[in-house]
């Protein structure tokens, strides 16, 4: 079925808004942001995040500076739909963890004339394009890039290099598992650690 048959009937207008980058660099903050904006305008916000982000609490999106707002955790992304029927702004964090069925489903808000805020890490602790996240900026109406701080050279980051070995792609955790890399250093990083798995591999 095509996406846009029911966007005709629909006065509003709607737009998808992608909010991407690496770690720690204040997707989070840039999402709360524009849902305080919105909130001012009186606007009615709602907002979702995968339920496998179960890093402070199961129902606010925590910022790391602590900040929190309301939100519905959900293993699947297809009940957004049916539970945003109501709302002018429809706000998902942590998005890379919701599979490609988040891409129709932002698409089909958008065309009902909501505000769809996505917020998610384009990129997995390799450097590879992370879930929903690669469709969602292909379709999005407005994309934004945050970058971190390389910790090792002051450079902008965009790489989130996970400081153990393990090959897991999802893991939760803050400063004591990833740093914000620029390209230079990533691409060294990734080096070091390939040659340091070989040493172990052939002790
Ligand atoms: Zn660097």
């Amino acid at each position: 079925m095509n996406l846009f048959s029911e966007a005709e009937i629909n006065e509003k207008t709607g737009n998808i808004e992608v909010i991407c980058g690496s770690m720690f660099s204040g997707k989070t903050e840039e999402l709360m942001r524009r849902i305080k904006r919105a909130e001012f305008a009186r606007q009615s916000v709602i907002i979702f995040k995968p339920s496998v982000d179960k890093r402070y609490s199961e129902t606010k999106v925590v910022s790391h500076d602590m900040k929190a707002v309301p939100c519905i955790s959900l293993t699947k992304a297809e009940h957004i739909l049916e539970e945003s029927a109501a709302v002018d702004v429809v706000c998902i964090d942590e998005a890379q963890f919701f599979d490609s069925e988040l891409i129709d489903i932002c698409q089909k808000l958008a065309n009902r004339g909501k505000r769809v805020i996505v917020a998610g890490l384009d990129m997995d602790f390799k450097g590879e394009p992370f879930g929903s996240i690669p469709g969602l900026l292909a379709v999005a109406d407005h994309v934004t890039k945050l970058h971190a701080i390389c910790v090792k050279c002051g450079a902008l980051a965009q790489f989130s290099h996970r400081l153990t070995l393990s090959k897991q792609r999802i893991m939760l955790g803050e400063k004591e598992l990833y740093e914000p890399l620029c390209r230079k250093c990533f691409g060294k990083a990734l080096k070091d650690s390939e040659s340091q798995k070989s040493l172990t591999f052939n002790e």
